[in-house]
């Protein structure tokens, strides 16, 4: 494999600091990178250029590039980002809400973004489900890639620095098999000189690597976690998530039970719903109960299907009555919008269908 030059993304701004003199220069340079969202030396007007061409030895500025876009009509763009070693990942930018506007046009509420980002080339854990999974694993992204994939979206939307935007960790990875790059790049987008991403606007989704969610917890970071749970028993857990055999769903409860959460918010489950899998009732019982005593929210997500799979989307009713028992019995429970359904949506599936282009 090359060699990742890294890059200026890479680092946080005290080791920035270590390495840059003088140290106005850091916080201009960290203008360039988060309010500019600068891709090369040259665009660093007022860096001295014998300082650009020393930094430029040892890194690059953004270690990605935009391969391809899929735009889709409801606002959701789905990216396909290169990186220094050729290898792809995916990245995707997210219309939550709409702008909003008073009678006279004005506008009164912008609109609201959601940016969902990869941590990993391909992944570890093989869902039998994620089209992630049948490539296997490539490597870990850097922080700076993770950073990156935020950087060149907000810049390939023109979406100001100091405008608020969400952080979802939902893309291509175990967020938590990667947890030294992620923690630094979560540090990064908190920067106040930088992008300015409170933890709190962060979300860290993941299979349920309990030892890891407790690690993560111990770091302190504010940000929130979704749990891929998708099963209410240990036999289908497996089935769908080989890796629950060593961290089944006792373990991963505990966990949660152990994470610092802000007392006003809640855990997120996400419940990926799998026609005649886990779509009767009687799992929604047992996930009532499974849930009892956490401060938890559901999020079903309609499975989506992709050639060579088995597994079916559920129908709409099953899917409603679902949600139906779990509200009725005082769980929280939103159904996942599908956005993007006129592209690739779900996680995988742009890079699958360039792979089959080519
Ligand atoms: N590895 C982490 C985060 C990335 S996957 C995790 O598993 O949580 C992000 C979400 O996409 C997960 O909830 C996963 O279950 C979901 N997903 C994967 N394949 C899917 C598919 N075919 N249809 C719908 N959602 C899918
Ligand atoms: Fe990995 Fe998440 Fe896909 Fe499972 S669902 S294979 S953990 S990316």
């Amino acid at each position: 494999m090359n060699e990742l030059k890294p890059s200026l993304l890479d680092f946080t701004k005290e080791e920035l600091l270590s390495k840059i003199k003088p140290s106005f220069r850091v916080k201009q340079i960290f203008g360039w990178l988060y309010h500019n969202y600068a891709e090369t030396y040259d665009e660093m007007k007022n860096i001295p250029k014998a300082l650009k061409e020393e930094l430029a030895q040892e890194y690059i500025v953004n270690p990605v590039k935009i391969a391809k876009k899929e735009i889709s009509t409801d606002g959701t763009v789905k990216y396909l980002l290169e990186l220094q070693d050729k290898k792809t990942i995916e990245a995707v930018w997210l219309k939550m809400k709409e702008t909003q506007l008073d009678e006279n046009g004005e506008v009164i509420q912008e609109a609201k973004y959601t940016i969902c980002v990869s941590t990993q080339v391909g992944c570890k854990v093989g869902c039998s489900f994620c089209l992630t999974a049948k490539g296997g694993f490539t490597r870990d992204l850097t922080a700076g890639e993770i950073v990156a994939q935020v950087v060149t979206l907000k810049r390939d939307n023109s979406h100001e620095h100091n405008r608020k935007i969400n952080i979802v960790y939902m893309g291509m990875g175990e967020p938590l098999d990667n947890l030294n790059n992620l923690a630094k790049a979560i540090e990064i987008f908190k920067d106040s000189e930088g992008l300015s991403i409170s933890g709190k606007r962060q979300t860290v989704s993941t299979s349920g690597l309990s030892t890891k969610i407790d690690k993560l917890g111990e770091m302190d970071l504010g940000v929130h976690i979704a749990i891929s749970l998708h099963a209410v028993d240990d036999e289908l857990r497996s089935e769908l998530i080989p890796m629950n055999k060593a961290h089944n769903i006792s373990s991963i409860i505990e966990a949660v039970k152990r994470f610092p959460i802000d007392t006003r918010k809640r855990v997120m489950f996400e419940y990926l719903v799998i026609k005649n899998k886990n779509d009767d009732l009687g799992s929604a019982k047992k996930l009532v109960k499974l849930l009892s005593g956490i401060k938890a929210k559901v999020n079903l997500i309609y499975f989506n299907p992709y050639p060579g799979t088995d597994y079916e989307r559920p129908t709409r009713d099953d899917m409603v009555s679902f949600q139906d028992y779990l509200i009725n019995h005082g769980l929280l429970c939103t159904i996942r919008d599908s956005k993007g359904m006129d592209i690739s949506a779900a996680c995988g599936q742009l890079k699958e269908k360039t792979q089959k282009d080519l």
